[in-house]
């Protein structure tokens, strides 16, 4: 079976084709500047990257161009676009009402467009890259795969804020947190690391990148997320403060003149490591610049370090208790020093770091970084969020051809 893995945003359309009898990416590439001057194709297969430059109006161009350089005689890797069973799309945003991944139809994507409100950034180009599909390939199934679906069995009282019901009722304003497909990867995998099954476990699963969110998961399920109604709650991460009181809005309005919007995206765009370093947002140079013992880095290493302990404590609370820990994404497979300063003050746990372990993982690799008789084992496990959507996309498809 083979699956194309779409991850569309506004001005680009990642993608991933997989074997899935292998689970090997057999091509995958980006189509960058979509609506703008200067789009192009990044296409990799067999080791060979080719940049094919093209306008690129809509995503259903983008589209159509990725289908037929799949299909090219020299550079594609496929004879007929009939091979590709099934599409599966990252969508951002499923609501509370999509909480598993599902087969695409009409009312799927006019539910979709209804979620615009919820996030404004990824409801209109997930449609569009869903939308282009089914016009350029109508007779591929479309899967969606929501990054809220695994959060959708928090208990009420940890995804309800405390706030007038009627918003939660008029507006459905709650936290559904994100990386849902990421937490439920790296969580099986811990689970099958520490060998006990999925459905019984507690674990803490702290996925650190650009944008980041620890999980708390009792049993396989979703129990606490830190993201919130939107990616802006919870951690300090690459631009967005995170935990923040939300009169600082007000105040920050009332002292410098601006309005709500443009508070609103200084604490989305301008915050977080960015706004504390007053450089960068990039871990890479914040690294850098913490080797070489500039404090705005070491300060913003120790924010976020602090961050990532006390969400691990809280959600050890949540849990009663904590099997494994394990962190992943850009930061969390690739930041040993972050790491470090995370587990080394997490003795009340009887977390046993192991040093040398933690700076002799290989990039991609998974490894455990506590010692043999720590109490709690911490592991870094590599995400694959595309591999987690193929897998869901034939499942999906697999049930759909059941029935
Ligand atoms: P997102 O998916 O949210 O865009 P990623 O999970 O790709 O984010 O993480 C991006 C972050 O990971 C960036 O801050 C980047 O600097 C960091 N990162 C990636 N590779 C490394 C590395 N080798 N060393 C340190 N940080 C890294």
């Amino acid at each position: 079976m083979k699956v194309l893995v779409v991850n569309a945003g506004s001005s680009s359309l990642k993608y991933q084709l997989f074997d899935m009898d292998t689970e090997e990416v057999i091509a995958k590439g980006n189509a960058e500047r979509i609506g703008l001057d200067g789009s192009f194709l990044k296409h990799k297969a067999n080791g060979v990257e080719t940049i094919l430059k093209k306008e690129l109006p809509n995503h259903a161009e983008a589209i159509a161009l990725i289908l037929e350089t799949l299909t090219d005689a020299q550079i594609g890797v496929i004879k007929d676009i009939k091979e590709i069973d099934a599409i599966g799309h990252r969508v951002v945003h499923g609501g509370e009402h999509y909480t598993e991944p599902c087969l695409v139809n009409q009312k799927v994507i006019d539910d979709l467009r209804g979620l615009v409100d919820l996030a404004p950034l990824h409801a209109v180009p997930n449609t569009d890259g869903i939308i282009g599909c089914m016009q350029v390939a109508p007779q591929i199934p479309n899967v969606t795969v929501f990054d809220t679906a695994f959060h959708s069995t928090m208990p009420d009282y940890a995804y309800l804020y405390g706030v007038p019901m009627q918003y939660y009722r008029d507006y459905a304003v709650r936290r559904y947190g994100a990386h849902g497909t990421s937490h439920k990867f790296v969580g099986q995998k811990l689970a099958e690391y520490i060998g006990m099954p999925f459905d019984k476990c507690k674990l803490v699963t702290c996925h650190i990148g650009n944008g980041s969110s620890i999980t708390a998961i009792n049993n396989g399920k979703c129990i606490d997320t830190s993201m919130g109604m939107t990616p802006l709650e919870g951690l300090i991460m690459g631009t967005r403060c995170g935990d923040i009181d939300a009169n600082v809005i007000q105040y920050l309005c009332k002292k410098t003149g601006y309005d709500v919007n443009k508070i609103t995206q200084i604490l989305n765009k301008e915050s977080g490591l960015l706004g504390i370093t007053e450089k960068s947002s990039d871990m890479r140079d914040i690294c850098e610049m913490y080797a070489r013992g500039e404090k705005p880095a070491v300060l913003a290493l120790e924010m976020l370090a602090y961050r990532i302990r006390k969400y691990i404590g809280s959600y050890v609370a949540a849990l009663d208790g904590v099997d494994a820990i394990c962190f992943t994404a850009g930061i969390g497979e690739n930041t040993p020093e972050l790491r470090e300063m995370v587990l080394t003050n997490l003795n009340y746990l009887g977390v046993k770091f192991d040093k040398d372990a933690n700076y002799s993982i290989p990039r991609g690799d998974d490894g455990l970084i506590t010692t043999k008789d720590s109490a709690i084992p911490v592991y870094v496990i590599s995400t694959n969020e595309e591999l987690a959507i193929a897998r869901e996309t034939v499942d999906v498809v697999l049930r759909k051809f059941q029935k």
